[in-house]
């Protein structure tokens, strides 16, 4: 019997009833040969980790455009922090923690450079639209390795394009969902969690809010700082989870109004802030300029991404090419295109 085989049996004994196992998953694009060490959603984080679409979220914006303090959050610790909060709450309840790790690593691939002031771009843009959860999904399925895809499993991927719901509620009601596995779930809330807790340490740390301006509630039930905020949303859905049936997650009402708080407070302070905001509307021109011209310039597009596509896929692909740059990148790129540059001779 293989390490595989012999790691999938060890799931069968210890994964909760409700948790994804990876010998029954349902399968990948195309069909293949799996490894004999790792069992499939393990072999899909390791694809997840290795692909040059990971290594280029450590210069894309989380909150704060191309950061130069060495200690702001990219999207690269974003996905990390996301990844250790689902993997304690994987742990803890007995769920996939492959499974959620792979989802958690994959989840944000998809981001454009500057955050969402790229995204609204691109999605203002482009006839069908933009979502990062949806370009995540892309990512995997169609662009990374030049252009054939990860080929991961149906329930990573599933994950990663159900991993998102806006402003709205992050705790599916039992059955609302009912194509998102538990895993799947998990790193949603791991995203919120992750997110407000940072966040609002990166605000503080920029000076933007003070860490006593926080609302009452938030200060009396998550606390002023980002490890017992983290402690007790994850203590929350870990013991309201398995005093529940467990087939569903759960937070107390509690906790979570305090979440919903502090993150109404998050955009109203810094997302929206006036200060963080002005420079996304000159990243928005940057897009917006570097998307007009690989759509109409066939020397600028063939010099940059290779080969033109049919006229129709055209607007599609420059938007695949935007989003996958960093923020580095695109300014560097604009910069060299539209910017004139000193004559350096003497
Ligand atoms: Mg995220």
């Amino acid at each position: 019997m293989n390490l595989r085989r012999r790691l999938e049996l060890r799931e069968d004994q210890w994964l909760s009833p409700f948790a994804a196992r990876s010998a029954a998953s349902r399968g990948r694009l195309k069909p293949e040969d799996e490894c004999s060490l790792r069992p499939s959603f393990q072999h899909d984080r390791d694809r997840i980790l290795y692909s040059k679409a990971f290594r280029r979220l450590k210069h894309k914006t989380q909150v704060f455009l191309a950061p130069t303090g060495d200690h702001y959050r990219t999207r690269l610790t974003h996905t990390l922090e996301v990844a250790q909060i689902a993997r304690t709450l994987a742990r803890g309840l007995k769920l996939n923690e492959d499974l959620t790790e792979a989802i958690a690593l994959g989840h944000d691939l998809g981001h454009t450079p500057f955050g969402h002031a790229g995204e609204s771009v691109l999605n203002r843009l482009l006839p069908e639209g933009f979502h990062h959860w949806e370009q995540s999904l892309r990512v995997v399925d169609v662009l990374e390795k030049d252009g054939q895809g990860l080929n991961l499993t149906h329930e990573v991927r599933m994950g990663i394009q159900g991993h998102s719901k806006g402003r709205g509620q992050f705790l599916a009601a039992p059955g609302e969902e009912p194509g998102l596995t538990l895993e799947a779930q998990l790193v949603r809330a791991a995203d919120v969690m992750a997110y407000i807790a940072h966040d609002t340490d990166d605000a503080a740390r920029g000076g933007v809010i003070a860490q006593e301006d926080l609302p009452t509630l938030v200060l009396q039930v998550l606390g002023p700082r980002l490890s017992r905020q983290i402690d007790t949303m994850v203590r929350d859905l870990l013991n309201q989870t398995l005093a529940g049936d467990g087939n569903c997650l759960l937070m107390s009402p509690q906790v979570t109004e305090a979440m919903w708080e502090l993150r109404e407070f998050l955009y109203q302070r810094v997302y929206d802030n006036l200060e963080v905001h002005a420079d996304f509307i000159k990243a928005s021109k940057v897009i917006e300029e570097l998307f007009e011209r690989l759509v109409k310039d066939d020397r600028f597009y063939l010099a940059q991404v290779g080969e033109l596509p049919p006229p129709g896929e055209r607007p599609r692909r420059a938007a695949d090419y935007i989003a996958g740059m960093t923020d580095r990148y695109a300014l560097s790129l604009y910069e060299q295109t539209f910017l004139p540059r000193p004559w350096g001779r003497f």
